[in-house]
């Protein structure tokens, strides 16, 4: 399909090229919403990379004597491609074991997920399989998954626990995630979602269930530098905004990120995040005027997870309003075995878009640099000097043609900290 390699080995200095356009994400505001003639699309593009850090993008013609100054290998490209950042996926569970297709066959005869989670399906249901699961069949499970995200141009991708619901399980988990990220070229950043809903032994003792967590758990964790993320779900299922707060200010106190499964259902909990100063209150899809307001005067990222819409039936978040009134929208998979298993994020960000009439600029940004943000991350989803030189090459000519294919147009070459990767 392309190049001339002087060796397949790893290489320094790349200078690669030509691609029809180059989508960099450069001078894009952090927060509020964007045109697409905001975007910097440089036609005719090249990039050289230092083994896995970008030197220098610009055109063929501009970059071309110092790529030769530098005796860079000349990577060409021999048909039309475009280049993105990697995209990142800030959210998702894709450590589990067991299928929900029987929730989703219950919740198209018309069962509420509310009322299938309190009958035992569920989290509940993945918990019990979860347990029964090894460490390694967790890790064999997640590393599958994960490949085929990778392939599809995630190239950083957050993976919670949340499924053990116990010290040990929890531990497993984060281990089967921590092992998986070592053998993959994809980097997984691990959230400690251990409080992601009431496990059977603690019914009705969310506080001791949470109090144990604390004492017992997260000690543990940061120990074994397991993960520096604390998730929690604030919603009637779950955990309440008193009990969340005080969870939330002893794992701050430990020294964890925080980030909240916030207004899935109902509201609220978006203002709690923005309170303790969580990196992302994710969710949003009850939101009202009051949390859309206060998210957009913070700092907390609002991630937005439209396949759990999808997958759920319900109204899609109000990206638009979030936008318009200032707030960094992110946009992730959630993939998980129950609401969201379709967890392709370029159909899903396609999707969002149509609904709320997003911009092909706030949903790129969405998937990139504010991904990033999400996850605390700030030399990935741009292409600009010193960042990471992760960069996906879709073959097209016309960056719009990404997502107008709605996730059926995915990366042919893939450079993961400059390491290529034909797909
Ligand atoms: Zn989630």
């Amino acid at each position: 399909m392309f190049i001339h390699f002087k060796q397949k080995n790893y290489i320094a200095m790349q200078f690669i090229f030509p691609f029809s356009q180059i989508l960099t994400m450069r001078g894009l505001a952090l927060k509020g919403a964007l045109k697409d003639n905001q975007l910097e699309i440089i036609t005719n593009g090249a990039i050289l990379i230092h083994n896995n850090i970008i030197i220098e993008v610009d055109t063929y013609e501009k970059l071309l004597p110092k790529a030769k100054k530098l005796s860079a290998e000349f990577v060409i490209l021999e048909q039309d491609f475009v280049l993105t950042a990697g995209l990142i996926d800030s959210h998702t569970h894709l450590c589990y074991a067991g299928s929900r297709a029987g929730d989703f066959a219950k919740r198209l005869e018309g069962k509420p997920y509310l009322d299938i989670a309190k009958e035992g399906g569920g989290i509940l249901y993945s918990v019990e399989k979860t347990r029964e699961a090894t460490e390694l069949e967790l890790k064999n499970s997640l590393i599958n998954r994960a490949k085929r995200h990778f392939n599809e141009g995630i190239t950083t991708c957050e993976v919670k626990s949340g499924y053990g619901l116990n010290v040990k399980d929890e531990l497993k988990m984060l281990y089967a995630i921590q092992k998986a990220n070592q053998e993959l070229s994809i980097d997984l950043i691990s959230t400690c979602l251990a409080a992601h809903t009431i496990p059977k032994e603690f019914l009705g003792k969310s506080n001791e269930y949470l109090e144990m967590l604390s004492n017992e758990l997260l000690p543990i964790v940061q120990k074994e530098n397991l993960s520096k993320r604390i998730d929690i779900f604030v919603e009637d299922t779950a955990f309440n905004i008193k009990e969340a707060k005080k969870y939330i200010q002893y794992a701050q106190k430990l020294g964890f990120e925080i980030t909240i499964h916030a207004d899935q259902f109902h509201p609220e909990a978006s203002i709690l995040a923005v309170e303790v100063k969580a990196l992302s209150a994710d969710h949003l899809e009850a939101s009202t005027e009051k949390e859309i307001k206060i998210l957009a005067n913070s700092d907390t990222v609002a991630t937005l997870l439209p396949g759990a819409c999808l997958g759920l039936g319900i109204m899609m978040p109000p990206a638009r309003k979030l936008l318009d009134n200032g707030a960094c929208v992110a946009i992730a998979t959630d993939w998980n075995p129950g609401s969201a298993p379709m967890g392709d994020l370029l159909a899903q960000t396609s999707i969002l878009g149509t609904y709320q009439k997003l911009t092909m600029a706030e949903l790129w940004a969405g998937i990139t640099f504010r991904g990033a943000k999400a996850l605390n991350i700030n030399d990935i989803g741009k292409i600009q000097m010193g960042f990471k030189a992760d960069l996906l090459a879709f073959p097209t000519n016309d960056f719009r043609e990404i997502l107008y294919a709605q996730g059926k147009l995915k990366p042919e070459i893939i450079w993961k900290n400059g390491v290529l990767h034909i797909i």
